[in-house]
């Protein structure tokens, strides 16, 4: 690890400030996933802004009716919170499906909206990558590229976001209130994070001085409908090949409205509002499932390794959508698929 100063201010504003005095300054939270990367030299920060003292650690009611979740709530306090649990199951379930418990108490709810790909090359300072060390080329296009993105990707980076909780944010059509030098702003979680383009190194439309003080989700049921499914290599913790968050409103024996946002296929969390629309007025069957899960795969692109994500996305979107709307979820207690 190389030297870094350190600073833990104790309000959001001295926060900005800090991190803006050294243009190689970083925020920490938990720290699972930045203190990795200065390990590994991927990060090479030379100041660390400790976060952990803000006052930002409340699940308060928002004033449209939604929950407005501090930016440093642990990831554990999140998801087993009894509002959460009973009004977003799906957002319970999508974090109990990530990490290990260890973890999830350390993790923060903003930290884990910026956790970086797990790309093995990301990781690797031998290896060229785009995202790492922008210009220097994709080890991942020819190389072992298993776990990479199979939508919206770009000749630069076929990197995925790795996050579960995302993927269940999305869903819910979360959004993010973010504190900068100019001023405080909300991003709604479509817009959040980008995909690579000709920028891999950009993961997000964050400046970097902006904090993230909270995240915000709407005054919406989707608590009787929904299921997370994650297919993963193995039941202990590991990261999703592909993940479904799928969500239902049922109404007289059809669909009202759906959501439905992927994990583990691209750079972002993949959303795909048209195929939503698909699927609204429908009776929920199976014929009608398969028609919105070709609907959103319709221009995935293998890259040889990870060619069999195309048809597992498949499956896994119309298996996520025949249990939510059967109102019976995936246990994320019992990883077996069900
Ligand atoms: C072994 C292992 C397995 C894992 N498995 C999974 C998994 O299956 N699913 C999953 O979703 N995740 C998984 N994770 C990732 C884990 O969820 C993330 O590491 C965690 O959520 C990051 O949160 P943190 O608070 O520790 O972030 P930190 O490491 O503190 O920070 C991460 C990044 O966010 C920035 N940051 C943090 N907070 C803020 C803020 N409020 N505003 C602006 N910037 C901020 C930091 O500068 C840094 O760049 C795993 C991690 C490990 C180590
Ligand atoms: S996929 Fe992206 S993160 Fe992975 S090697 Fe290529 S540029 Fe780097």
């Amino acid at each position: 690890m190389n030297p870094f100063s350190y600073a833990r201010p104790s309000d959001v504003a001295e926060a900005v400030r800090e991190v803006g005095s050294d243009p190689h300054a970083r925020f920490i939270a938990g720290g699972t996933n930045l203190v990795d990367l200065m390990k590994y030299n991927v990060e090479r920060p030379t100041r660390l802004v400790d976060i952990t003292r803000l006052p930002l650690d409340r699940i308060e009611k928002s004033p449209g009716g939604g929950l407005k979740i501090g930016a440093l709530v642990p990831n554990s306090d999140l998801a087993y919170d009894p509002q959460v649990s009973k009004r977003y199951p799906l957002l319970t379930d999508s974090i109990l499906a990530g990490a290990s418990p260890q973890l999830r108490n350390m993790a923060s709810t903003g930290g884990n909206l910026l956790q970086r790909t797990r790309c093995l090359y990301f990781y690797d300072t031998g290896t060229p990558c785009n995202k790492r060390e922008p210009g220097s080329g994709c080890s991942a296009m020819n190389g072992v590229n298993r776990i990479n993105a199979i939508l919206g990707t770009s000749d630069k980076c076929i990197a995925t976001h790795p996050s579960d909780m995302c993927v269940g944010l999305a869903a819910l059509a979360a959004k993010v209130h973010v504190a900068g030098p100019d001023g405080e702003r909300v991003i709604p979680m479509e817009d959040f994070h980008r995909l690579p383009g000709d920028e891999p190194q950009r993961d997000t439309n964050l400046g970097p001085r902006d904090l993230i003080v909270a995240v915000e989700l709407p005054d919406e049921d989707f608590s009787s409908n929904y299921s997370y499914l994650k297919l993963r290599d193995r039941l202990s913790y590991a990261f999703a090949l592909v993940s479904v968050a799928a969500a239902l409103r049922l109404d007289g024996g059809r669909i009202a409205e759906a959501r439905i946002a992927l994990g583990g296929v691209a750079h972002k969390p993949w959303r795909d509002t048209a195929a939503e629309d698909l699927l609204r007025g429908k009776v929920p069957e199976e014929a009608v499932f398969r028609q919105a899960a070709d609907h959103i795969l319709r221009d995935a692109k293998g890259f040889g390794h990870n060619d069999f994500k195309i048809d597992l996305g498949r499956r896994a979107i119309v298996r996520a959508l025949a249990q939510a709307a059967a109102g019976t979820p995936q246990t994320q207690i019992d990883k077996r698929i069900q």
